[in-house]
């Protein structure tokens, strides 16, 4: 193996999700939810395996998916992007992440990005022979997760190629506000850097957010900068499916497009008109998921707090995070690998997702987009931990 290579290992979901196999452990690990997506998407699915859509699409993507991701953008950001060039389809958000990196990046540029940190960023990283530059997340008193401004600036320098940004934010449930976007937009825009965003939870904002969820691409002098992905797997409850994409200016479109074709060449073409079905669903499936999902939400954080952890409210995504000091925990990788032993259930330590471990050490994820019954199974087991 390569060196850059040999600090990844097994990545946690995977490690997590095995453990949850093999002790039977209530999985709140890995953020997959535990029920299909909707039925005229399922349905078209089908169809299409039978109609004999099984053969290569188009590289970019089928038409009728970059339609309906150009009209989706319009209707829920007033974001334009041409179909024929701004849009390109990928094997889900991590492809996209991983193609825009190795397009843009040469060997030593710099990526910012906000720990703790989706884990395919690093590795994504890593292959182009790029260097990360971390701004740590950490807990604030509002309870929310913040960085300091002046480590944001002083992580820029003339080797920043570019900005990853994650929001709404897996592991913390952080919405980034318009401040700090701006921060971010004004910092771009001085060191001459890119960005490239991962909106994957862009429709998992709650409604007691501070603010809406606002794509960076949409504030001044973004746009033509930016990578704008998302992915079908969270909106629309197939996360198995593997389907993504990016958007921007044709000029690093086109850049993607031209990584993409060597990594995967086209994927999913069954899929993809079952993908653009769902998009074009109207606004209540979207603020229905939203709603079933904060209810969700306000399960496993109420049954966490009553279970003894301090927990960090998210105000999007499926996931909570919690301080395990108070239950006596002092390292989360501890906690997690013994958790299913102790009580039934199986976590994510977030300090997997930070260079700066000792920011993270106490801190563990669960995810909250399972069925009300199996919260209500995993609370009463880590009630046991009292
Ligand atoms: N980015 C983030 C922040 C995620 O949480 C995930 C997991 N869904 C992904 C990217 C990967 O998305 P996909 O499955 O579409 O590749
Ligand atoms: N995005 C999901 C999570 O954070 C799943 C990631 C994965 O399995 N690679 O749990």
């Amino acid at each position: 193996l390569v060196a850059r290579m040999r600090p990844f290992g097994t990545t946690i979901f995977a490690e997590m999700s095995a453990l949850a196999v093999r002790t039977g452990a209530v999985n709140l690990g890995q953020g997959f939810p535990d029920t299909d997506g909707p039925p005229e998407m399922l349905a078209a699915a089908a169809e299409a395996l039978r109609g004999g859509h099984n053969q290569y699409p188009p590289g970019p993507g089928i038409p009728a998916l970059r339609a309906a991701v150009a009209a989706h953008q319009r209707r829920f950001h007033d974001l334009a992007y041409d179909p024929d060039g701004e849009i390109v389809i990928t094997a889900g958000a991590t492809e996209a992440v991983a193609a825009s990196i190795l397009a843009l990046c040469e060997p030593g540029d710099e990526v910012i990005c906000f720990e703790p940190y989706y884990d395919s960023y690093a590795a994504s990283i890593a292959l182009a022979g790029a260097v990360r530059r971390p701004v740590t997340l950490r807990p604030a008193a509002n309870g929310r997760y913040a960085f300091d401004p002046a480590a944001l600036r002083a992580a820029f320098g003339p080797r920043t190629r570019l900005v990853l940004l994650n929001s709404p934010h897996n592991p913390t449930g952080k919405v980034f506000t318009p401040a700090e976007l701006a921060l971010v937009a004004e910092l771009c825009q001085e060191f001459d850097a890119y960005a490239v965003t991962d909106e994957v939870y862009e429709h998992l904002v709650f409604t007691d957010a501070a603010s809406p969820h606002v794509p960076l691409a949409s504030l001044p002098g973004m746009r033509e900068r930016t990578l704008r992905i998302s992915s079908a797997g969270k909106t629309f409850s197939c996360t198995g499916w593997k389907v993504g994409w990016a958007s921007g200016p044709s000029t690093l479109v086109s850049a993607v497009l031209r990584v993409k074709q060597f990594l995967t060449f086209v994927n999913a073409a069954p899929l993809q008109p079952a993908v653009a079905v769902a998009l074009a669903l109207p606004d209540d499936y979207y603020t229905g998921f939203r709603d079933g999902l904060q209810q969700r939400r306000d399960q496993l954080v109420g049954g966490l707090t009553d279970a003894g952890f301090d927990v960090l409210a998210p105000e999007g995504t499926y996931f909570v995070t919690a301080d395990i000091t108070a239950l006596g925990g002092r390292d989360g990788v501890e906690f997690c690998r013994a958790l299913p032993e102790r009580c039934g259930v199986v976590a994510v330590p977030t300090q997997v997702f930070y260079d700066d471990v000792d920011a993270g050490r106490r801190l563990v994820r669960f995810t909250f987009c399972k069925r009300p019954e199996v919260l209500t199974e995993a609370v009463s087991r880590l009630r046991a931990l009292t």
